[in-house]
């Protein structure tokens, strides 16, 4: 696939995450397999502490929702090695959660103890947010240019902010003026783009959304935003179609933004 220097001109850069600034495959390939490794352990050496009764009563909760509802649960086997009432719980507590990946579930049960579990993950370094090589020096020229730059994802802005603040290239949260997720609406609702416009402070012709998937450049387009589809290894492929409609870098480099007076 051909693709050339793009030139933009523009107040605000919008980036996506995942198959943009960051492997696609980081979080189906470090994140989750972090929590299914070392979920026995988390809750092991803190089922006595707050903050993880907290998670587990959060998750017991949407276990008695879900069997409210009589969606399908994780049968229990009895497991010949538990011992204690403490074992048997956090076992129960295991095959739940992992049970709920496997179906690729969202609750907020599930969320909470991810969330947790990875905060503590970057904080002590075990994980680093991955970042392409290109990323960090070219949001610094734009910045630099005056151009303003925020990251819109489908993981939560806490999520974004460790990251980027535990990156491989350290904590670079400073190159961002704001983060957005989901809150804001959904990233293949043209609504979404115009509100964050709204909350920029501009007109959603000032902004280019870099993105790998064409339904969230598609409403981004909707909306009036100027879009940069990012081809990256391993992204989706992107039709005959796609390929001549939209702009196309593979790196960064390849953006040459001008700033509007
Ligand atoms: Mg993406």
């Amino acid at each position: 696939m051909a693709t050339v220097s793009v030139r933009a001109c523009t107040t605000a850069l919008l980036l996506d995450i995942e198959g943009t600034t960051t492997p696609i495959t980081f979080v189906k390939d470090i994140l989750f397999p972090y929590i299914r490794d070392h979920l026995e352990d988390h809750l092991s050496s803190h089922w006595e502490e707050d903050e993880c009764k907290q998670d587990v009563h959060l998750l017991k909760k949407q276990i008695e929702e879900d069997m409210r509802q009589n969606r399908a649960c994780p049968v229990h086997a009895v497991d010949q090695t538990v011992h204690t009432d403490e074992e048997k719980a956090i076992r129960e507590v295991v095959d739940n959660v992992l049970w709920q990946m496997a179906a690729d579930r969202k609750s907020t049960a599930l969320k909470q103890l991810q969330g947790h579990m990875w905060r503590a993950a970057y904080a002590s370094g075990r994980i680093k947010g991955e970042i392409y090589q290109d990323v960090v020096p070219c949001i610094k020229r734009w910045r630099q240019q005056g151009l303003k730059v925020y990251i819109y994802s489908s993981g939560s802005v806490e999520a974004q902010k460790l990251l980027f603040g535990h990156s491989v290239e350290g904590d670079v949260l400073d190159l961002f003026d704001g983060h957005f997720d989901t809150t804001i609406g959904a990233k293949v609702d043209a609504k979404s783009y115009e509100r964050i416009a709204e909350r920029i402070g501009c007109q959603p012709e000032e902004i280019t959304f870099l993105t790998d998937v064409t339904r969230e450049a598609k409403a981004a387009e909707e909306a009036g935003v100027n879009v940069v589809v990012v081809v990256r290894p391993g992204n989706m492929e992107l039709t005959e179609e796609e390929q001549s409609h939209y702009n196309l870098i593979t790196s960064f480099v390849q953006l040459e933004v001008t700033g509007r007076a």
